[in-house]
């Protein structure tokens, strides 16, 4: 579903990614680990399509984010660790727009807009302008529009920050079911403990390198996700 070859990108002098591989398979929920700084940010806004990069190449499901940019936005979700949305826009009319640039069709939207508005407990409050949202409604709200034209690929950076307990239960179980559906997620995190729970797989950058990846249970054997985070960042200080 993922594919990333040789990604590198460089700000000015400064190389933020350098020359990272990984791929995300459909139905894999994939944690992005690393310190502040990483590059886990930059890698998301790359396999967007909203940042240009210096070499390498991004497929997502089977597209080239450079050369076919429209038909890889199509199958792709992102939410950025701060919603920027449209504050003089109500939300439900925030969702149509959504809704018409990906073709979702009437009753399918409505459904999808009822059933996840209602789970992630943000249904009755569609019709109030977006500038009225608190942080964590915004979440939720951006969360919203990705499920209602249900991408193959969501590319989530911090998802679980500003949510309430409650309500990231329900996105951990609505990540699962649509992952059963043959999608994939691959989110940046700094909560281990739940991206060791949920997650099939993970990939950990430093420096803006990759310096782990697999399966979690393999990765993580009989450790914590912490605990092998942790020696893998004094491993390479002792290299440094
Ligand atoms: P965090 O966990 O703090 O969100 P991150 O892993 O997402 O960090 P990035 O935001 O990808 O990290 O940043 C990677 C590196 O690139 C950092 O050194 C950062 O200072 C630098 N960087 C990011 N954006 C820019 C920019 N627009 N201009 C210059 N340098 C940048």
């Amino acid at each position: 579903m993922l594919k990333i070859k040789n990604l590198t990108k460089r700000y000015g002098e400064k190389i933020a990614v350098n020359n990272i591989s990984l791929e995300v398979e459909s139905g894999q929920i994939t944690a992005f680990i690393g310190h502040n700084g990483a590059g886990k940010t930059t890698t998301l806004k790359a396999i967007a399509g909203i940042l240009d990069f210096d070499e390498g190449e991004i497929f997502v499901d089977g597209k080239n984010v450079k050369t076919q940019p429209l038909e890889a936005k199509n199958v792709i979700g992102y939410l950025p660790d701060n919603p920027d949305l449209y504050d003089n826009l109500k939300a439900i009319d925030y969702l149509n727009f959504i809704a018409d640039v990906f073709k979702v069709d009437k009753s399918t939207r409505e459904e999808r807009i009822k059933t996840y508005g209602e789970r992630l407990k943000i249904y009755g409050d569609l019709g109030a302008p977006i500038g009225t949202y608190s942080h964590g409604m915004k979440q939720k709200l951006a969360i919203l529009g990705l499920l209602v034209h249900k991408p193959k690929l969501y590319l989530f950076d911090e998802p679980f920050v500003g949510l309430d307990p409650l309500t990231s239960h329900e996105l951990k179980l609505i990540m699962q079911e649509e992952c059963k559906n043959g999608s994939a997620f691959f989110y940046s995190t700094h909560v281990l403990e739940v991206a060791e729970k949920l997650c099939t797989n993970v990939v950990i950058i430093k420096d803006g390198k990759i310096v782990g990846q697999g399966e979690m249970e393999k990765v993580t054997k009989d450790e914590s996700l912490e605990n092998v985070f942790l020696e893998l960042e004094k491993t390479d200080e002792k290299h440094n």
